[in-house]
């Protein structure tokens, strides 16, 4: 495909914006709309229903009515698995026409949503599909004249809020686990990104989803917050900003005491020390580990440790290696940094990028990209930073802007790595195995990445935070846990 056929595709694609509450496309009770445009070049994408407290009323109403019918909650795990299979099956087929749509919604490149977002997504169903037929309870140890069981039943009712930087994709990591356990879920997707959302809804129920177990309400933060305070919803797994994280878990202390999973930001250190094996690749992969997705992620590593002994060659590497990520048009399949998600976006990361002019040096980029595309694009941007008191260095950007910051020993470093409130990810390079399991083990994160970064295989390992970058996991059986209640039945023998 090419940067032309994929925007023939673009223009011929229907794109659906209406809500999807049990089992139907719906517009709000009012009629509310809000616009949906692309951060490619500013094309009007949709007019997406606004679903305020009546339309979130009525998803948890249907999600409610179908998890106690029992009609998904209680069919046999096999006969699940074989519904969700037949879902991953939809989406890998549809792949084009919803990574086309991804990109249109977020300016992410499109050899990025094809060969990762979606397929990943595609991936996580299967996954947990194939292992709701497989997990089972625990006997507990008891003594003689009793039989002690341990089961896990789903929580009823899921709220999934999430974020416009992987829309799909962690779309898909709360509902197929969730689904798949026996729940019904209503799934509020970012007001930034709403498109894939009501896509995957409906091919949910295409592949024999019940009507009302997946329900897909687009809005605001108005509309998460009727979600996080709904009295009858018992679980809310949420993704998004600390800020935000922070008002969900008050709301579910304030109405029904949901259980509360947050999945919110980080500023990831990627350590690396003199004995580096090899500064090339190192180089490549810290640049990607900021640059990818332009650098909004929350485990980009935007912070890079790196010892003084080898600074001079290793920084001028990485400053080689950010060449690479010049914007480009998202539709061109070369394209490896797109947009940024709006305009309003941009502002953010430039106005940090000013502040940083006057408290570190810029040593590339800097400023707007491709001018006169109507899109919202910002150059790889790395700052050399003479103290890590700063914002730059501090605070969680989501835009294409490394800080480095330079440390003399093991200690210094690892004290640099945890000097910050998130504990999502970090990375360190080390020929020497020891050091990198020892460095591995001091650092407060919940994925540490060895001479790699963002290597992973696939849905096996879990994903979250240590401190102020929330609770809980994404992926692998632990995710499970999220959406179940832990029972004990003990009877008591003759
Ligand atoms: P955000 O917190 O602004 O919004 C996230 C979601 O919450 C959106 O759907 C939004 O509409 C909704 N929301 C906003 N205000 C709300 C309120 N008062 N009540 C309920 N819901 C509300 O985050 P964002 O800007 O969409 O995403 C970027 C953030 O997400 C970054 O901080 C990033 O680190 C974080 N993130 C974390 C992970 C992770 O797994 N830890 C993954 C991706 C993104």
């Amino acid at each position: 495909m090419t940067r032309e056929s994929w925007s023939t595709q673009a223009a011929q694609l229907c794109i659906e914006g209406r809500a999807f509450i049990d089992g139907k496309l719906s517009d709000a009770h009012d009629s509310a709309t809000f616009a949906c445009t692309s951060p490619i070049d500013g094309r009007m994408l949709a007019q997406v229903a606004r679903c305020g407290e009546e339309e979130v009323n009525q998803a948890v109403r249907a999600a409610r009515r179908c998890f106690e019918s029992g009609v998904w909650r209680d069919l046999e795990p096999r006969a699940r698995k074989s519904v969700l299979l037949r879902w991953a099956e939809l989406v890998v087929q549809q792949a084009d026409e919803i990574a086309l749509l991804e990109t249109l919604d977020t300016g992410k490149p499109i050899a990025d949503t094809t060969n990762v977002d979606i397929p990943s997504a595609a991936y996580c169903i299967s996954w947990f599909a194939e292992a709701i037929d497989k997990v089972g309870g625990e006997v507990a140890p008891t003594s003689t004249h009793l039989l002690g069981l341990v089961t896990r039943e789903p929580v009823g009712v899921v709220a999934a809020v999430v974020p416009w930087n992987f829309p799909a994709l962690i779309a898909i990591w709360k509902c197929a686990p969730a689904l798949a356990c026996g729940n019904s879920v209503v799934l509020k997707p970012s007001e930034k990104s709403p498109l894939s959302a009501i896509r995957l809804a409906q091919l949910a129920i295409e592949a024999g989803l019940p009507p009302g177990a997946l329900n897909v309400v687009p809005g605001f933060g108005d509309t998460g917050q009727a979600l996080a305070t709904h009295m009858d919803v018992d679980c809310i797994a949420f993704t998004g900003s600390t800020a935000v994280g922070r008002k969900i878990a008050r709301y579910a202390a304030e109405s029904n005491l949901k259980r509360a999973w947050l999945e919110l930001g980080g500023k990831s250190p990627q350590i690396v020390l003199p004995d580096c094996p090899d500064l090339d690749r190192a180089a490549r992969t810290v640049a990607h580990a900021v640059f990818y997705n332009t650098g909004q992620m929350c485990t980009a590593g935007s912070r890079l440790l790196v010892h003084r002994d080898i600074k001079g060659e290793f920084v001028e590497r990485v400053l080689a290696a950010a060449q690479g990520y010049a914007p480009g048009n998202p539709l061109s399949p070369d394209t490896r940094m797109g947009s940024l998600i709006d305009a309003s976006q941009v502002d953010r990361v430039l106005s940090y990028i000013q502040q940083g002019r006057d408290e570190a040096t810029l040593l590339t980029g800097g400023l707007r990209a491709l001018n006169g595309s109507g899109g919202q694009y910002i150059e790889p941007t790395v700052f050399d930073c003479p103290r890590a008191d700063i914002a730059l260095v501090n605070e969680e950007i989501f835009g294409p802007v490394l800080s480095v910051v330079t440390f003399d020993s093991l200690d210094e470093a690892v004290a640099l790595a945890n000097d910050t409130v998130y504990g999502l990810a970090a990375s360190v390079w080390s020929a020497d195995l020891s050091t990198a399991h020892e460095t591995a083990r001091r650092l407060r994160a919940g994925t540490v990445w060895v001479n790699c970064y963002e290597e992973t295989d696939n849905m096996n390992f879990p994903f979250g935070g240590f401190k102020e970058s929330g609770n809980g996991r994404d992926n692998s059986l632990h995710a499970l846990e999220k959406y179940t209640e832990l029972k004990s039945t003990i009877v008591k023998l003759r």
